[in-house]
Formats: C-alpha cells, sequence, structure tokens
C-alpha cells in the first residue's frame, strides 16, 4: 500500500519551500524599489541646493538694488554740485536726499555681506550633502548587487523546488490532493504534521493510542486529534 500521508508530506515540504523563497524575493522586490536611506539623502541633498540657489537670488537682487541706489546718488549729486541749484533750502533738501540713500546704501551693503557668509556657509551644507549622497548611492548599489544575487538564488531553487514538487506529485491521487490544498489554505500553508512519539509536532497535542497505531500502520488519512492536520509518521 503506497504511504500517501508520507507522499503528501514530502510534497508539502517543495511547497512551502517555494512559499519561502516567494515571500523573500517579494521582500528584495520592495527593498529594490524603496531605499529610504538613499530617498532621505536625495531629499536632503536637494532642499541644500534649493537653499544655496534662494541665497544667491537674494543677493543678486540686492546687488541690483545697490547699483540703482549708487546711479541716484551719483544723479543727486550732480544736481547739488553741478551748479543748477542755487536755492539753500533745496539744496539742503538734495543733501538730505543723499544722506538718506547713502544710509540705505549702507544697509544694503550689510545685509549683503551677512548673505555672502550666510552662502558660504549653505555651500558647504551642500558638499556635506552631496558627499552622503554619493556614499548612499555606492551603498545602494552595493546593497543591489547582494539582493540581486540572492533573488537569483531564490529563482533557482524555486525551479528545482517545483520540479522536485511534480515528482512528488505523481504519488498522490487526484482527489487527495485536492483536500490537501483545502486543508493547507485553512492551516497557514501546513496541511500534514509529522508525529513524534504520538504527539503533532504541529500542534503538541499527544494523540491516543489507537489513533497513534493507526498512523503507524498508515492507514489511510488520519487527522491529529487537537488541530485537525495529516499526521505522518516516519
Ligand atoms: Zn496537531
Amino acid at each position: 500500500m503506497p504511504n500517501i500521508p508520507n507522499a503528501l508530506y514530502t510534497l508539502q515540504t517543495y511547497e512551502l519551500a517555494v512559499d519561502h523563497a516567494r515571500t523573500r524575493i517579494a521582500e528584495i522586490e520592495a527593498a529594490l524599489t524603496g531605499d529610504e536611506d538613499l530617498k532621505s539623502a536625495q531629499s536632503a541633498h536637494e532642499n541644500s541646493e534649493t537653499a544655496v540657489q534662494e541665497c544667491q537670488t537674494t543677493i543678486k537682487n540686492l546687488e541690483e538694488d545697490l547699483k540703482r541706489l549708487q546711479l541716484k546718488i551719483a544723479e543727486v549729486n550732480e544736481l547739488l554740485y553741478g551748479g543748477s541749484i542755487r536755492n539753500p533750502k533745496e539744496l539742503q533738501e538734495r543733501q538730505d536726499e543723499i544722506t538718506s540713500l547713502q544710509n540705505r546704501q549702507s544697509d544694503v551693503e550689510a545685509h549683503i555681506q551677512e548673505l555672502t557668509a550666510d552662502l558660504e556657509k549653505l555651500r558647504a551644507e551642500h558638499r556635506g550633502h552631496q558627499e552622503t549622497l554619493t556614499v548612499a548611492i555606492s551603498q545602494r548599489d552595493k546593497n543591489h548587487a547582494e539582493l540581486i544575487i540572492e533573488r537569483n538564488q531564490l529563482d533557482t531553487q524555486i525551479k528545482t523546488n517545483l520540479r522536485k514538487r511534480k515528482a512528488a506529485l505523481e504519488e498522490v491521487p487526484e482527489t487527495i490532493y485536492k483536500q490537501y490544498q483545502v486543508l493547507r489554505k485553512k492551516k497557514h500553508g501546513q496541511a500534514v504534521a509529522l508525529m513524534q512519539n504520538s504527539q503533532c509536532s504541529a500542534c503538541g497535542i499527544e494523540q491516543t493510542w489507537s489513533h497513534a497505531q493507526h498512523v503507524h500502520a498508515n492507514e489511510g488519512l488520519i487527522y491529529c486529534e487537537g488541530c485537525g492536520r495529516i499526521l505522518v509518521s516516519r
């Protein structure tokens, strides 16, 4: 009499191995597409680049303001010393205007100086983020190389186990395989359990003496009295 429980147990070994390999492949695929370290390095690098650009733009605008102020000062100076204005009140007004323009000029110059110092710091930070990003990219490539090797090995394992599964399946009648499949779904992938010293290795329940004898005697499909899995004695 063919030992059906034993054939099912062998079949299950290959099917579980394939399940595990597929789960791991899904994890690898997720890791290959979502590298958190790299994402955070990229975003820090991008933000520091934006900060540098914004600071440069502000300085450029202030420099243009400064140029306009200098032109205006030159223009008023020209009026003041060109001899065209003789009225003392008006001369005083022009003088006051120059003083006010020069005050604004010093404010703008001070602001530019301050921002130029900030820009140096921002550039240094940006270089730091650039280095971090380079390291993250090379680490990602290294990890990917290892993960891709692992995935290829898993693919090979799956092919081998599917081949062995096919051979094992030939030992199992179709109706029994269907029952096994239904049970496997209900029992988290494990439909068949080894019985060791009358104990089910899946749930740990001790089988009654006569029940265990049926399992030992290989009398068809005998189910665990605790979890309902098919028991096999090897
Ligand atoms: Zn059990």
